[in-house]
């Protein structure tokens, strides 16, 4: 794999970089990409299954997915019931997950957390379990190669930005480039949430910076304030996801001034799902 290019963004009249990590794969790209770096370069015939649980329409689902169609792996994937109308929609991350190959196995939503506790005393050593979001320490290898790009770029610029949900890929780029300022700000749960998570990996180094976001949001419900901003950056020449990234450019533009270098997180294939629901909200 070549290293993701930079590209240049004009944003209320400042420069940010961009570390296109969208443009690795169209469903495997971005921190995903990153946080399963050891497992793609596991050889194929060392597995046989993946096994992973979650949200039905998330960018690891689909980042999963399409790794186990390119390694010839099964792909299991435990959710809570799933909606009728879901199943059926033509579009987003769980229809592209679908054709891809996962089976999907819903669990009733009291059994869930047992069941989820379960699976890892019913597996063999063919089968590997990500828990949600990818939060293992295996990521850590997957954001020392991105480490790596950065630095061999010679850049002038030491900030670097990426939103945060587990906290996972910020808490290993800023581990890996103490060189650098790192920005986040928590886009599920608050800032002591977030920090909690974090800890849970490490204590956070002092490179490290939690911006705290603008005001509470609840993660996946449209904002429209979240739309302008999409569009705002859309419109100034590259797509970034409806999830995470209107709340780290928010943050980035009010808290910050010097140049940055803004690693795309990815998740822009989950985007037509998203679009659809702030339609029907009537935001546009
Ligand atoms: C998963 C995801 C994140 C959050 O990554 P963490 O490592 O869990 O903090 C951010 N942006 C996008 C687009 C994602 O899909």
């Amino acid at each position: 794999m070549n290293p993701s290019p930079i590209s240049k963004l004009s944003l209320e009249g400042r420069v940010f970089y961009v570390k296109r990590d969208d443009l690795i794969d169209p469903f495997l790209a971005g921190n995903k990409y990153r946080k399963l770096y050891t497992l793609l370069k596991t050889p194929s015939n060392k597995l046989n299954k993946i096994i992973s649980y979650g949200g039905t329409q998330s960018n690891a689902m689909l980042a999963i997915a399409a790794m186990c169609k390119s390694k010839s792996w099964e792909f299991e994937y435990y959710t809570k019931p799933l909606s009728q109308t879901q199943k059926i929609h033509p579009y987003g991350n769980y229809y592209h997950s679908i054709n891809l190959g996962m089976r999907h196995i819903e669990i009733d939503e009291v059994l869930y957390k047992d069941y989820i506790a379960s699976l890892s005393f019913m597996i063999d050593a063919s089968t590997f379990i990500v828990d949600q979001g990818g939060a293992v320490e295996e990521a850590k290898k997957g954001l020392e190669v991105l480490a790596e790009e950065i630095k061999a770029e010679n850049l002038e610029l030491r900030s670097l930005a990426t939103p945060s949900g587990t906290g996972t890929t910020a808490l290993f780029l800023a581990l890996s480039l103490p060189e650098f300022k790192v920005y986040t700000t928590p886009c599920v749960g608050d800032v002591k949430y977030l920090k909690e998570q974090m800890q849970a990996l490490s204590e956070i180094p002092k490179n490290l910076i939690i911006l705290e976001p603008s005001k509470k949001h609840h993660f996946a419900k449209p904002y429209p304030e979240f739309l302008q901003i999409y569009k705002k950056v859309l419109a100034s020449g590259i797509e970034f996801d409806l999830l995470y990234s209107p709340g780290m450019w928010e943050a980035l533009l009010a808290q910050t001034d010097e140049e940055i270098l803004y690693i795309h997180s990815g998740g822009v294939s989950g985007n037509e799902s998203m679009l659809k629901k702030y339609e029907q909200k009537g935001f546009r």
